[in-house]
């Protein structure tokens, strides 16, 4: 039997729920629901704890969301990109970079998954060069060479970050003040990294530097893409073009010779579409092999200019490649052993990602022919990369 005490309670329970859907439905609440609306349409940045580092440096996770949805994700640690979700044909996201979960692994050792790399990236033939009729020595940290900014390049150092305003999307600016003799570089170095997710759903990247002592710079991000999604097997299948007809040729400890050299009728030709594997076993490089070589852009740098385009054909999503940057590097992960696990937990074997850096040419502080990577006291370093995403 139901007792007049419940009865009433039930009503009540009814008449509230009648109230809360007339309330959720009625023009009183109409404003309310618009400005919902326009919130999720509005590109923001949000800010969240990630780690500690273990001398408890807090860590930050920034999201950067377009309008029209799109997601990236950068911590302070090495201004990493650790995931960039992007649509398929269908409408199928799909995070397309590879990375890990946590803050932990991107402590130890990993190949500059998703990072900003500096003060140089790229080689330097045994770490030095002469500036202004000085001898400099660099940290070695690639057999005899230099890599990618040395034993604590850019990627392993602790950015600030704000959240900056953007006019066409969600913006995150980070910095970064390299001491004068870090790694052996010259100058102190003051470094703006922006990371702008734009409502065209690219993901560009603005770097700018000054120092007060001459010095060599060359800033780049290390991400690696997988576009039919980080985790899911190997590259070779993607189609690529390079706006490129010339490359610089490396000896067997990746040092360009100093010769820019004609891709055409050889396995480095991409000046037309063509799958990544489709000559990836031809190309004269040292075991491990595959493609680890930098291309000399057409566009020749000093103005944004298509570098490459890359399109996965099962889900139709496409990555165009845009650069003030005279080179890129194509890396087909030729280093990827399957010791890393991934974010969704799958080991990533040789060439389960591949880079796109845009660059100046490796070693480019010994090759006077090459396009000059000094920046002077007074001048301010520039360059803008943007990721491009869409589907086809
Ligand atoms: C280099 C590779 C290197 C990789 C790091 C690329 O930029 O060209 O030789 O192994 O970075 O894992």
């Amino acid at each position: 039997m139901t007792s007049p005490i419940r009865l009433l309670g039930t009503l009540a329970a009814c008449v509230a729920l009648a109230v809360a859907i007339w309330l959720q439905y009625s023009p009183v609440n109409a404003g309310g629901q618009q400005a919902a609306a326009a919130k999720a349409t509005e590109a923001r940045v949000e800010k969240a704890a990630y780690g500690k580092m273990k001398d408890g440096t807090a860590i930050d996770l920034y999201t950067l969301k377009n309008a029209k949805g799109m997601v990236t994700r950068i911590i302070t640690y090495g201004g990493i990109v650790t995931e960039l979700h992007t649509a398929d044909r269908a409408g199928k996201v799909a995070d397309v970079v590879l990375g890990f979960k946590t803050l932990e692994p991107y402590l130890g050792d990993h190949p500059y998954f998703g990072a900003i790399i500096g003060r140089v990236g790229n080689r330097i033939a045994k770490g030095r060069f002469t500036l202004h009729g000085k001898a400099y020595a660099l940290a070695t940290n690639n057999g005899a060479n230099h890599l990618h900014g040395g034993l604590k390049g850019f990627d392993k150092v602790v950015w600030k970050a704000e959240a900056v305003k953007a006019a066409d999307g969600a913006a995150l600016k980070l910095t970064y003040l390299s001491r004068d003799g870090e790694e052996g570089y010259p100058g102190n170095l003051s470094v703006t990294v922006v990371y702008t997710l734009t409502n065209q759903n690219e993901l560009r990247i603005d770097y700018a530097a000054t120092t007060d002592k001459a010095t060599p710079v060359n800033l780049t991000n290390h991400s690696y893409f997988n576009l039919a999604g980080e985790g899911t097997g190997d590259i070779l299948g993607h189609e690529l073009m390079l706006a490129a007809d010339r490359f610089t040729p490396v000896e067997s400890t990746l040092i360009p010779t100093g010769e820019l050299k004609a891709v055409a009728g050889t396995p480095m030709d991409f000046t037309k579409a063509m799958t990544i594997g489709s000559r990836i076993d031809k190309v004269p490089l040292a075991p491990p092999g595959g493609y680890d070589h930098n291309y000399v852009l057409t566009g020749g740098g000093g103005s944004l200019a298509l570098a490459a385009r890359v399109r996965e054909p099962r889900s139709g999503r496409v990555m165009e490649v845009h650069t003030t940057e005279p080179g890129v590097q194509l890396y087909t992960g030729n280093f990827l052993d399957g010791s890393l696990k991934g974010k969704r937990g799958t080991a990533y074997a040789k060439h389960s990602g591949f880079c796109l850096e845009t660059q100046h040419f490796p070693d480019s502080v010994n090759h006077p022919n090459f396009p000059s990577t000094i920046l002077e006291p007074g001048r301010t370093y520039r360059t803008t990369t943007e990721y491009r995403f869409s589907s086809q």
